[in-house]
């Protein structure tokens, strides 16, 4: 069967728009390195998304790498095992050994009182905390802030889902010492590839601007081991198309999501999302009852034409790579269960309304 509703579509700019911009570079000749586009881009931004400072980088891997390193965050690090295989494989690229703590189940955040305990338990051999806002929802940041403080450990937060997402009417990404995202074509905004950091203290975004540069210092030294993980001007032209379409992209994402809610509504469960944090649309994650119900539903929507995702599946905390330390059985339980709507910008109300058809037909089928 041909697709007829894949999973995710990337925006794209009117091409005349991402031209005027290359030929603005082209005349230039600079084409990386700090370039007018990606300043251009990076004031921008901050400015949308209500920081004080975003530093751009090639991808949203990088920049967790690039935040592990200049927080110093070494060892052995709390972290969530629903989530994409980057948070993950950036802590273990990076030298750091993942220790999972289980989800709540309603949020799919790390439970704040399972990683208060886990600091508890292990305070002399905890050194972090990655956490991630899983499909653009926040847990409870303000208990997670006082954590952070009372065992004076680095936290950081994987935005990748959480763009232009508000906590209490101010930026999520303003808590924890860094929070990441991901600029790549199949997020609500991109550059194509690309990331952003955002980090607490301005010491840590001097470093950081200097990490992803080989890691030269004003003289051009390098005074640190580096990597190079710079935006080029291409993909901050890009950035810089969208950032003019964004508000458009998020309220017809955010609609789509209420209308999937209210169609599906006592078919299949949801993630709760936290009443103190405003919504983007990032993703359409619904839950079954069990594995063999989704496995069923699944193929059945593949037969109608409807691509889906086992996002995120497997637990990461059963990733042998990953070294499979800690106990999470709500998150084994949560990542058999959950599955992915399309969901993206050029998705209509009628094309939502016969999706939600599909799954309402699919749940009677056996896998
Ligand atoms: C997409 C994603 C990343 C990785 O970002 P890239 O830009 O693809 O490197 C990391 N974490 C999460 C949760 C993601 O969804």
């Amino acid at each position: 069967m041909t697709i007829r509703f894949p999973i995710v579509k990337p925006v794209l700019p009117d091409i005349s728009q991402y031209q005027h911009y290359i030929e603005s570079t082209f005349g230039r000749c600079w084409l990386t390195n700090n370039g007018p586009l990606l300043k251009e881009l990076e004031a921008r931004l901050s400015d949308y998304l209500g920081v004080n400072d975003i530093m751009l980088v090639a991808n949203g891997t990088l920049a967790l790498q690039v935040a592990y390193k200049a927080l110093e965050l070494k060892g052995n690090v709390a972290t969530s095992p629903f989530s994409f295989a980057a948070t993950s494989s950036s802590l273990a690229w990076h030298g750091d050994t993942p220790y999972f703590v289980d989800i709540n189940a309603d949020s799919l955040n790390v439970d704040e009182q399972q990683l208060e305990a886990t600091f508890s338990q292990n305070d002399t051999s905890l050194d972090g905390f990655v956490g991630v806002h899983v499909f653009g929802n926040a847990g409870d940041v303000e208990r997670m802030g006082a954590i952070a403080e009372q065992y004076n450990k680095p936290f950081v937060y994987d935005a990748a889902h959480a763009f232009g997402v508000k906590f209490k009417g101010r930026s999520l990404l303003s808590y924890g010492d860094a929070s990441t995202l991901s600029f790549h074509a199949t997020k609500l905004f991109h550059c194509v590839e690309g990331g952003g950091i955002v980090f607490k203290e301005k010491h840590h975004m001097d470093l950081a601007r200097e990490l992803i540069n080989f890691g030269f210092d004003s003289t051009m030294e390098p005074a640190n081991v580096g990597i190079n993980a710079k935006m080029s001007e291409m993909h901050a032209a890009m950035g810089l198309c969208l950032l003019d379409k964004i508000d458009d992209i998020i309220s017809h994402r955010v609609e789509l999501v209420h209308l999937y809610r209210e169609l599906l509504d006592g078919v299949v469960s949801f993630q709760h999302w936290s009443s103190d944090c405003s919504q983007n649309g990032a993703y359409m994650p619904v839950l079954f009852e069990s594995e063999e119900q989704l496995l069923g539903s699944m193929s059945y929507l593949a037969k109608q034409g409807v691509q889906t995702r086992r996002y995120f599946y497997p637990s990461l905390s059963q990733v042998e790579t990953y070294g499979r330390r800690g106990e999470t059985p709500i998150a084994n339980s949560a990542s058999k269960r959950v599955l992915c709507l399309p969901m993206f910008f050029d998705l209509g109300k009628s094309d939502v309304a016969l999706i939600c058809e599909f799954v309402k037909q699919s749940i009677s089928v056996k896998a």
